[in-house]
């Protein structure tokens, strides 16, 4: 914006009201911006538009979900969540339309990936959504709630960002490091670092940069306590592994601005979700400071896979606690309009690639047979070391039939 001001001959803190008659006051129309010379506001007239993106659909969850659809252009879209609760509102929002990672579990990931959003697009959806819904009756109510310090002083709806809409974030770094600057400016929404959280599926070399240009709340996508059955779940992992991928965790605790960070842990039926595998995750995670955050999966159509029992999950996350270690179950938000975890996927978008994948529920059934040809006498373990072996063997067979 300085930069965009000073090539219109303007003194540098002409950009400094530019960002907050824009982001702080919501205000679209140049010819509202009252502080603003007649001569300026003319210029900018006849240059700029302030313009979020082009909303398609815009649904209500009966739980307070707001979902809105929006249009990227050529036949993508993007979707940004906002889940209120007691104490905060907390606005989702995506980075990419698509995303190539490709994880098992995800539809954005199954659609595949069309492009990165630009920095105006990301920092967009807030904008969008935080405007809006001061002007909502309905939100206005909860903020006079919320009874967070200093907060509901500031008019402010939307007072957490989470980077956990479509896309992932660190592979579309300098416009996401653009975005996020933006919302921790006091000129723009004076979100601090701790109410602001990017969530990825694990690009350990832009966890390190991510450290030194903005180092916000870190939530890693897990999903799975070994190699063998991440290799599956999240391709990435191919390419940056555990052992790597938690090297740069550890690197990132000491700029992250609380002195943990958070695991999520997709729970999939049959697949990751067993007694072993919590076992496993313990002593993988056994020297890092962190939460793991359970999330129940939300299954979409193509996906052949299954959410864990609320028995099962609860049984996981009982092995974790009783470990000493801090685990949480994800709430499960908007769930009758598709705004859960992983189920935005823009509706628009051509989802001709997805069809061609998907794959119906009765061939990926396990065959239990198949199950039972896996010969632990093969393994020179002792028996206690056998079963983790055989837990991953047997969901990785469970995975591979979904290729099939
Ligand atoms: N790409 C980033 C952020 C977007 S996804 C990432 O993967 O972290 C946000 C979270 O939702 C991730 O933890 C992701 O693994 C999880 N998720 C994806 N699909 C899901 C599904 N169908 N059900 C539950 N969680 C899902
Ligand atoms: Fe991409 Fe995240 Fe979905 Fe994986 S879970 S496909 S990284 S959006």
């Amino acid at each position: 914006m300085a930069a965009y001001v000073a090539g219109l001959n303007e003194k540098p803190f002409r950009a400094k009201q530019l960002m907050q008659w824009i982001h702080q006051r919501g205000v679209s129309n140049i010819n509202d911006m009252s502080d603003l010379a007649k001569s300026f506001r003319a210029t900018l007239l006849d240059k700029v538009e302030v313009l979020s993106l082009p909303v398609i659909k815009d649904e209500h969850a009966t739980d307070g979900t707001r979902k809105w659809l929006l249009d990227v252009g050529a036949g993508n879209a993007v979707e940004s969540v906002f889940i209120p609760e007691d104490d905060r509102g907390t606005l989702c929002i995506s980075s990419q339309a698509g995303c190539a990672v490709n994880c098992r579990f995800c539809s954005t990931g199954r659609q595949g990936f069309s492009r990165n959003l630009t920095a105006g697009e990301i920092i967009g959806q807030l904008w969008f959504a935080e405007h809006l819904l001061r002007n909502d009756p309905n939100a206005i109510r909860r903020i006079e709630e919320y009874p967070t310090p200093g907060w509901e002083h500031t008019g402010r709806v939307i007072s957490n960002v989470v980077m956990m809409g479509m896309g992932e974030p660190l592979l579309n770094y300098d416009n996401v490091v653009t975005a996020l600057r933006l919302m921790l400016d006091d000129k723009a929404y004076g979100l601090s670092r701790r109410r602001v959280t990017v969530s990825t599926s694990g690009v350990v070399p832009m966890i390190d940069r991510l450290a030194q240009d903005c180092p916000v709340a870190l939530a890693v996508s897990l999903h799975a306590p070994n190699d063998q059955l991440r290799d599956q779940l999240v391709p990435l992992n191919l390419k940056y592994p555990l052992r790597e991928l938690l090297a740069a965790c550890e690197r990132y605790l000491p700029f992250a601005p609380r002195d943990f960070l958070t695991f999520e842990y997709c729970m999939l039926d049959g697949v990751n979700d067993s007694d072993i595998q919590a076992k496993e995750l313990v002593r993988l995670l056994a020297n890092i400071k962190c939460k793991v955050n359970l999330i129940p999966f939300n299954p979409f159509p193509e996906s052949g896979l299954k959410r864990s029992s609320a028995q099962r999950i609860h049984a996981f996350a009982s092995i974790l606690l009783d470990a000493g270690m801090v685990a949480t179950v994800r709430k499960t938000r908007g769930d009758d309009i598709a705004a859960a975890c992983g189920q935005l996927a823009g509706d628009v978008v051509d989802r001709t690639r997805v069809r061609e994948r998907a794959i119906h529920e009765n061939q990926i059934k396990l065959d239990e047979e198949a199950d039972a040809k896996v010969d632990a006498d093969d393994l020179d373990l002792d028996e206690e070391e056998q079963e983790p072996e055989y837990q991953s063997e047997r969901s990785v067979q469970w995975l591979k039939k979904l290729d099939d």
